[in-house]
């Protein structure tokens, strides 16, 4: 068994970006600058921004946070939001999510300049990204997608099982994984993989178990911890485990640990690849954050 090492991975994508930021700061150009914005109060979303700023911080890319009262109007965040859009300075943000009940999520989503989209959740990225034109990737997908290219395991011919079809993460990643590798367009990581056959599962998918049996690599992102089970698995299979869920432990300081979404003990012997949760694909995501800021700048100067 061979554990896919988000954190190690991660670690150096995060040199290789230094020291492409660094060139770019000997040559007299301004670094990349991310803006995040945060609304209310959120600890979990307090957390995530708080590490987004420290791995921007690491890497020399400028990180702004931009933070608002919960009680903020949807249209006061759409003028935040146009503002940023029209930010020479910046060359990416993000909205922190959720958002308070108030808010519309795709109405503030659809408002951000595609161009400026480093989480790739605007119908716009999204389409481009179906189409295979440049676009900016939603970061699970692409860190998940990265993390599978450096381990060399190729998707070409092979059957992907994606459990989970949320916006953030189900659907583009089927969508990465089906899709013709477009190498030859700018914009594109070279690690395109794609050609694979892929079947998409979610809550009503009936007899999950028989269809995870056939597939080469299974990618769970379902929340739901313990969900994929060693009977589940076929030897030498290669497993994504997406899920980050807390699950009481009393033994630990903190009380609870977190777990994913597979039975990693008995999976792990019947895998040949795994991720490990926490370590796996979590910092894969942050680091594509990184990634997409610097191509957003790249491209649009
Ligand atoms: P959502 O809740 O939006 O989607 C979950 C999906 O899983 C849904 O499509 C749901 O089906 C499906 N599902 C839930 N339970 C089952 C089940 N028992 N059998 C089959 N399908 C099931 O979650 P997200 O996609 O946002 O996140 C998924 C997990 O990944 C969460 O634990 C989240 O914390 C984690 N995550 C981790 C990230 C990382 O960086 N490591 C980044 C983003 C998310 P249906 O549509 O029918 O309801």
């Amino acid at each position: 068994m061979i554990l896919l090492d988000g954190k190690k991975i991660a670690s150096e994508i995060r040199a290789e970006l230094r020291d492409r930021i660094d060139a770019l700061k000997a040559q007299g150009k301004r670094p990349p600058c991310l803006a995040v914005v945060i609304v209310g109060h959120n600890p979990a979303s307090e957390t995530y921004v708080a590490n987004k700023i420290k791995a921007c911080t690491e890497v020399g890319i400028e990180a702004r946070k931009i933070a608002f009262e919960a009680d903020i109007t949807e249209s006061a965040l759409l003028a935040e939001v146009e503002r940023l859009n029209a930010d020479s300075t910046v060359d990416g943000f993000i909205v922190q999510l959720p958002l308070p009940d108030h808010i519309s999520e795709s109405a503030i989503l659809s408002a951000i300049d595609y161009r400026k989209d480093v989480d790739g959740l605007t119908p716009e990225n999204v389409g481009r990204t179906v189409q295979g034109l440049p676009s900016l990737v939603s970061a699970t997908p692409k860190g998940i997608r990265e993390l599978l290219s450096r381990y060399a395991i190729q998707t070409e011919g092979k059957h992907v099982v994606v459990i989970g079809r949320s916006n953030i993460v189900g659907k583009p990643m089927a969508m990465l994984m089906m899709q013709r590798p477009y190498l030859s367009l700018p914009g594109m990581s070279a690690s395109s993989l794609g050609d694979a056959t892929v079947t998409v599962c979610h809550s009503k998918t009936r007899d999950l178990a028989a269809i995870c049996r056939t597939a080469d690599i299974i990618i769970v992102a379902a929340g739901s911890p313990g969900l994929l089970t060693a009977d589940m698995v076929k030897e030498g299979a290669a497993i994504i485990d997406v899920g980050i869920n807390r699950i009481d432990d009393p033994s630990s300081l903190r009380g609870y640990k977190l777990v994913g979404d597979v039975d990693f003990e008995h999976v792990s012997k019947v895998a040949e690849y795994i991720t490990p949760v926490p370590g796996g694909v979590g910092p894969m995501t942050i680091v594509s954050l990184l990634q997409n800021t610097l191509q957003a700048y790249n491209e649009h100067p």
